[in-house]
């Protein structure tokens, strides 16, 4: 029920990464990285599994040699989501990636040596329709930068990703996204800031090695939060010291703060306090984890008083208002029912499931008059 984002996203390129379209006007993709080991397919599988579960658009596999490069075949071949291969420096692992049905590169072209081993690669990534991602990270910068620079800053970032873009410039591939990625948030932002100035293609934004899952949510909020409201940004990844899934989480409910995207419920619940008449908290988490499974966009507010329920409700597309000696529920801004304590979250469930059908019924409707 919430207004479009007032948010003005920059122009970028669109490329392709498998069948997920990113930059253009696509949605910003929302993306993780396992972290099984490579060699243990059933593992990463099941991981990469989850993650698509939970809503990933792109999964980056890291393939640091060549038995993971089989391996890697092996996954390609039994899950849907786009892959990404994280590979560095050896560009015959890029080559037999390729050939396995990769559908992305991150791999540097400046770090990859020789001039024909660069034009092997590009030509493979070009051949195959596949694009390339450029990843600069703050803690491997190359050394003429650091020293030039005396330690990362927003500008040795930059300088390092004009020189791997460079490369792909000279052989006119011009299917890649870029990263300049930094735990510091201020580097990682000026360096994104700057880069987007600069090229056209996409940006795929990262505060690397942000921390653990509270820390690392607040740090990454912030530092992407701050592009993302810049219209910077065309994918994203919370690098957290967590499950993957969680990463995929956060990144979404970053873009639906900003209303740059929705995908299941958009929860609106007060903090709760003594003028509560349901248990807030307690209704708010059981309520998350039931409705896990929903990716249909729904606005619901969860509010323990007629203090600020109301109000609330009236910008949601179902709204609990804490009362007695029964709490009332409004369905698209408007009174409808009342629900008392006990069986609450089950009366909740089940009319926000029923609110899920019908806006999934009007969808179809929607599509198929379109068509
Ligand atoms: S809405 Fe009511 S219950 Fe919730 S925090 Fe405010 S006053 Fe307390």
């Amino acid at each position: 029920m919430h207004a479009p984002s007032p948010i003005k996203r920059r122009f970028s390129r669109q490329i392709h990464v498998g069948n997920v379209a990113v930059g253009g006007d696509a949605p910003i993709a929302v993306q993780s990285m396992t972290n099984t080991n490579t060699l243990d397919v059933d593992a990463t599988v099941a991981q990469i599994q989850q993650l698509e579960k939970a809503g990933a658009d792109i999964v980056r596999v890291s393939v640091p040699d060549m038995d993971a490069a089989e391996s890697f075949g092996k996954i390609k071949q039994r899950v849907d989501v786009p892959l990404v291969a994280d590979i560095h420096f050896d560009y015959k692992i890029a080559l037999r990636v390729a050939e396995l049905g990769v559908d992305c590169l991150r791999i540097n072209p400046g770090n990859i040596g020789r001039e024909d081993r660069v034009r092997a690669v590009v030509s493979a990534a070009r051949d195959n329709g596949i694009p390339i991602r450029i990843g600069v990270n703050a803690g491997s910068l190359e050394k003429d930068l650091q020293k030039k620079y005396g330690e990362p800053t927003p500008a040795a970032l930059v300088e390092s990703a004009m020189r791997h873009i460079d490369y792909l410039d000279r052989l006119d591939f011009q299917e890649f996204k870029v990263s300049v990625k930094a735990s510091d948030v201020f580097m990682a932002v000026a360096a994104y800031r700057d880069l987007a100035t600069r090229i056209e293609q996409p940006l795929h934004l990262g505060i690397t090695e942000a921390g653990g899952l509270r820390a690392g949510t607040v740090k990454s909020s912030i530092g992407l939060g701050m592009l993302l409201m810049d219209g910077i940004g065309d994918t994203i990844r919370v690098s957290l010291a967590a499950d993957p899934v969680e990463e995929i989480k956060v990144g979404f409910d970053m873009l639906k703060s900003l209303r740059l995207r929705s995908k299941g419920i958009n929860f609106i619940a007060c903090p709760s306090c003594s003028r509560q008449n349901f248990d807030v908290i307690s209704t708010m988490n059981q309520l998350e984890e039931r409705l896990e499974d929903v990716m249909t966009p729904l606005d619901v507010s969860v509010i323990g008083c007629v203090v600020n329920g109301p109000g609330e409700a009236k910008e949601t597309d179902i709204g609990l208002t804490g009362g007695s000696p029964a709490n009332l529920v409004y369905i698209d801004g408007k009174p409808a029912s009342k629900l008392r304590n006990d069986h609450l979250v089950d009366d909740l469930e089940k009319l926000i499931r029923d609110k899920v059908r019908q806006k999934q019924q009007q969808q179809d409707d929607m599509i198929a008059r379109s068509v």
